[in-house]
């Protein structure tokens, strides 16, 4: 493998229903970082059919160029297809690093579509940089430059693995949703143009589709609030969640919690923040009754300002906070809430 072949910072701009994924533009973001780093362009891959509206809304992310693979085969997400697409468009346009949204499609294409170009693919990344890699790290003299470095948590989030991938090409990492940033965009921004086509012929890893049958949320996302009311097991009780509500409905904000409160069944799953639950960056958290365990700080570090209310003044939450109240929740939110209504009054 001639590893100078390989130039540019490719994603893979996840669609569903001719809506581009949030994914999408969080790698976008990524991706514009490490190619500025590397002097290289930024590609958007975009896979559908009828999809060749988004490719504005991904220019105004950060893609110089959009290689667009539109075929009505690829009307709904199966991976016989979506692999082949992207796989044979990595061997045509041999991409330096490719990014894929650890999504479900993503956690199923992504390692695919490695396997298929015979390259390595990090999943669920939560850090990614340019850097150099210690080909023999006890000598330490050996580096190779200019690497992809993946960083993921690894043996259930005790430790931080940093992976990089120095013999083949493309440097392959899934990205989990919610850590990356988007960029601002640039509404008059424009992106070169290309339609690539694959080739598609059926064989019988073509599965059929019968029926989609959707789910309907009946939570809010959380990973779009602007403001946090989390609880942890401190609460004490499903029913004490209303004591949390309250304080939500005062403030526009919306409740999330810990995994140990989904564990107990006071909450769905979908409301859980941290490294087996969702990544937030809300303007406000409050994080109420909760130890701040380093599984559950992982998804809501990156707030702009942390609230904690924790009645044992030595819990680690208050390593993390930008303010903190030593007490019984139980009290303090209440009061905090009458003292917001009388305000807006
Ligand atoms: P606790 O740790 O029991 O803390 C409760 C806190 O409430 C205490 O600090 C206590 O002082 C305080 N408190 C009690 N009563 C009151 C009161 N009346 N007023 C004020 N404060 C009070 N956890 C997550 O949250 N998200 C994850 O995604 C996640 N993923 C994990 C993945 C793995 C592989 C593993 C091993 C664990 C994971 N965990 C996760 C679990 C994590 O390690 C902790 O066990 C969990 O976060 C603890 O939840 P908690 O803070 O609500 O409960």
């Amino acid at each position: 493998m001639d590893l100078q072949e390989y130039r540019g910072v490719s994603i893979y701009a996840q669609q569903v229903d001719g809506q581009l994924s949030r994914i999408s533009l969080e790698l976008l973001g990524k991706a514009r970082e490490l190619a500025d780093e590397l002097e290289t362009d930024v590609t958007a891959v975009l896979i559908g059919s009828n999809v060749k509206n988004l490719v504005q809304p991904l220019a105004q992310y950060g893609a110089d160029k959009v290689i667009i693979i539109d075929n009505p085969i690829l009307k709904d997400y199966r991976t016989e297809p979506y692999a082949h697409a992207l796989a044979s468009m990595i061997k045509t346009y041999h991409p330096e690093i490719m990014l894929v949204g650890a999504t479900a499609i993503g956690r199923d294409l992504g390692p695919c579509v490695s396997a298929r170009v015979a390259t390595g693919l990090t999943a669920d990344c939560t850090k990614l940089e340019i850097g150099d890699f210690p080909i023999n790290p006890v000598a330490g003299k050996e580096q190779k430059h200019h690497q992809l470095l993946m960083t993921r948590p690894a043996f259930g989030g005790n430790t931080i693995a940093t992976i990089a991938c120095p013999n083949h090409r493309p440097q392959m990492a899934t990205v989990r949703p919610g850590v990356m940033q988007a960029m601002k965009p640039i509404r008059e921004a424009k992106a070169v143009v290309e339609e690539y086509d694959p080739v598609f012929v059926c064989n019988h890893k073509y599965v059929e589709i019968l029926d989609i049958v959707k789910s309907v949320a009946e939570t809010v996302d959380i990973m779009d609030a602007k403001i946090l009311i989390s609880g942890g097991r401190g609460v004490g009780g499903s029913d004490n969640f209303k004591i949390l509500e309250e304080l939500a409905a005062a403030i526009q904000g919306e409740v999330s919690c810990s995994r140990a409160v989904v564990d107990a069944g006071w909450k769905p799953k979908e409301l859980q923040v941290g490294q087996t639950g969702k990544t937030v960056r809300p303007n406000v958290y409050f994080a109420i009754g909760i130890s701040g365990a380093i599984q559950h700080v992982a998804g809501m570090e990156d707030s702009d300002i942390i609230i904690a209310i924790n009645k044992d003044e030595n819990a680690p939450i208050f390593d993390v906070a930008d303010y903190g109240i030593v007490g019984d929740y139980k009290k303090i939110v209440p009061e905090l809430t009458k003292q917001i209504l009388n305000l807006k009054m």
